[in-house]
């Protein structure tokens, strides 16, 4: 029993490490990941369904003005916004380095 487990000790000192050094090195990036919004303004239509199915209120659309914004800070992530966009030009793209001190900084606007 022990030296089985010396064995596999030793099998996984000669392996690569399974953790990544990010920020020191570009971390892997599943095509998945759902990061910070991408948003067309030429094709938005400013109908407001993104605003309505969020469920934490993070995005704030104005018809008259033709503005649109979301707040990172308060978004879960959980692309909804983008699943109702009817002409698709909301999605999350894969950025996910928005980090920052002043909560004001976490509102992008399209
Ligand atoms: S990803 Fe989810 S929480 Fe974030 S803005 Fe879209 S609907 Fe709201
Ligand atoms: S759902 Fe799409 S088209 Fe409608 S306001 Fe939001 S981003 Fe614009």
């Amino acid at each position: 029993m022990i030296m089985k487990l010396i064995i596999e000790s030793l099998k996984n000192l000669l392996k690569k490490p399974f953790t990544q050094k990010y920020p020191k090195e570009r971390p892997n990036i599943p095509h998945r990941l759902r990061g910070k919004h991408k948003y067309n303004k030429e094709k938005c239509v400013y109908c407001g369904l993104c605003a309505r199915y969020c469920p934490s209120d993070a995005i704030t659309v104005d018809r008259e003005k033709k503005e649109w914004s979301v707040d990172i800070g308060k978004c879960l992530f959980c692309e909804q916004c983008a699943d109702m966009c009817p002409t698709k030009c909301l999605t999350l793209g894969t950025d996910f380095e928005f980090a920052e001190l002043d909560k004001g900084k976490f509102v992008f606007r399209g």
